[in-house]
């Protein structure tokens, strides 16, 4: 099944705050839980391995802090963030490569690998581009109603973004240096900063190598656009939108049009046009499910960044859909509340992420998100996602200061405190909608 994505970034010369945001709506099977974890910083023993998703490969010396954000049944994540405020977000991208036959590295295990190895960005995609280079991108084993595809990745810190895009072992990496998008197509085509030792020997091989005055066209030579998953999920016009709504902000991008911009519905072929958030399709940047779609937007992060010492991170985090739901903020000097964690295969009363479903569903019941009950939901998460935001940066600074001067468990209380009860207040809040709708 081919799943969507979109993932973008701003750096700093384009942001009012002059830190880096870095946004990613993760599409998956509509059924899928998907949730927050948290990893604390861990050093392992000399020849110690990490068993990833279907292979193992040995394991390095420190594996970093990092939270992320896991599909049930997955050992990698959709995206994440760590204690160097690396976040990384992955895309599926085809490739003229046949299917692999041998299980390798998914996208999903590079995430979690970038996150726990890398602190830097630049540190981080030396890490996954190794990595793609050593083991491949392999396939899903035993069927799990995922189809096989290739990986593009953005990879950002408080100073810097890069895409890498790979095609099973070949690879190509493109420094950003204001604003991009990037979705279920290849973007780059000799623009690339860095390219693997071998994609120029391996696509004359297979009788695909194009160049541009000289240098490989990375996108014309290995993407398969044919693949039904590009066209249907119309990676073009998601990554032209993207790409498009961001440039006309440069400059002046904050939180609010990353929060905006993820629950876009527009279908890309206006791409300057103004937030559409009235449902009208399935393959918008919220992918929003209706009747006969099979995937849905099962998480989103916000990764507001930070370059100096004034406040910590923060990382706004959605369960399902985005447009109708509400983001929480996350700080990785603090601890998430356990029960945020939760995640099952089936449906749980207990576990947050069901709750957004079962409103998505009630919603979805009516097929019109026009309808009464869309704007009963967005109106009743309205009030505490503005509070969030106010109440957010001021916790930020006031944890900062209590680690800029040796305070780190004071910081880490009052974190803490302040995750727990925005997640009752969220987790409290869908229980009544539930009741309502
Ligand atoms: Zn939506």
């Amino acid at each position: 099944m081919a799943t969507g994505c979109d993932t973008f970034v701003a750096l700093g010369n384009s942001t009012i705050t002059k830190s880096t945001i870095f946004a990613k709506n993760s599409d998956r099977p509509k059924d899928e839980c998907q949730t927050l974890i948290e990893v604390p910083r861990l050093n392992h023993e000399t020849n110690s391995i990490v068993k990833c998703q279907f292979i193992e490969i040995p394991q390095s010396e420190t594996t970093y802090r990092h939270f992320g954000s896991q599909p049930y049944w997955l050992w990698g994540y959709e995206h994440g963030f760590n204690e160097h405020q690396v976040v990384i977000g992955n895309e599926a991208v085809h490739s003229k490569f046949p299917d692999n036959i041998s299980p390798g590295l998914l996208g999903m295990d590079l995430v979690r690998l970038g996150l726990e190895r890398g602190n830097s960005a630049s540190s981080a995609v030396n890490i996954i581009t190794n990595l793609i280079s050593k083991y491949g991108q392999g396939k899903f084993t035993k069927n799990h109603k995922s189809s096989n595809y290739d990986n593009s990745f953005i990879v950002a810190d408080p100073n810097e973004a890069y895409i890498v895009e790979a095609a099973n072992k070949e690879w190509v990496t493109k420094k950003i240096d204001s604003t991009i998008g990037i979705s279920n197509i290849y973007s780059i085509n000799t623009d690339w900063t860095n390219i693997s030792s071998t994609a120029k020997q391996t696509s004359i091989e297979n009788k695909w190598y194009i160049e541009s005055q000289e240098r490989l066209d990375f996108f014309k030579t290995f993407s398969n656009d044919e693949i039904k998953g590009v066209k249907e999920g119309r990676g073009e016009f998601r990554r032209i939108r993207s790409c498009t709504y961001l440039n006309l902000f440069k400059g002046k991008l904050d939180l609010n049009i990353f929060l905006s911009l993820l629950k876009d519905h527009s279908n890309g072929e206006n791409p300057s046009e103004n937030i559409q958030l009235n449902y009208s399709n399935n393959r918008s940047i919220c992918m929003h499910y209706g009747e006969n779609s099979i995937s849905n937007t099962a998480a989103s992060l916000i990764a507001d960044l930070s370059q100096d010492k004034n406040r910590t991170a923060i990382y706004w985090c959605s369960l399902y859909t985005p447009c109708i739901g509400i983001f929480i903020p996350i700080f990785c000097e603090g601890n998430l509340p356990e029960k945020l964690s939760l995640k099952s295969k089936e449906f749980s009363k207990e576990t947050l992420w069901w709750k957004f479903h079962s409103i998505n569903k009630k919603i979805n019941e009516d097929n019109n998100t026009k309808s009464s009950k869309t704007e009963f939901v967005r109106s009743s998460f309205l009030p505490i996602q503005k509070t969030f935001i106010k109440d957010s940066y001021i916790i930020a600074k006031e944890a900062q200061t209590l680690i800029n001067s040796g305070q780190k468990i004071k910081a880490n209380n009052l974190l803490s405190e302040y995750m727990n009860n925005s997640f009752k207040k969220v987790y409290n809040l869908t229980e009544e909608i539930n009741k309502l709708i």
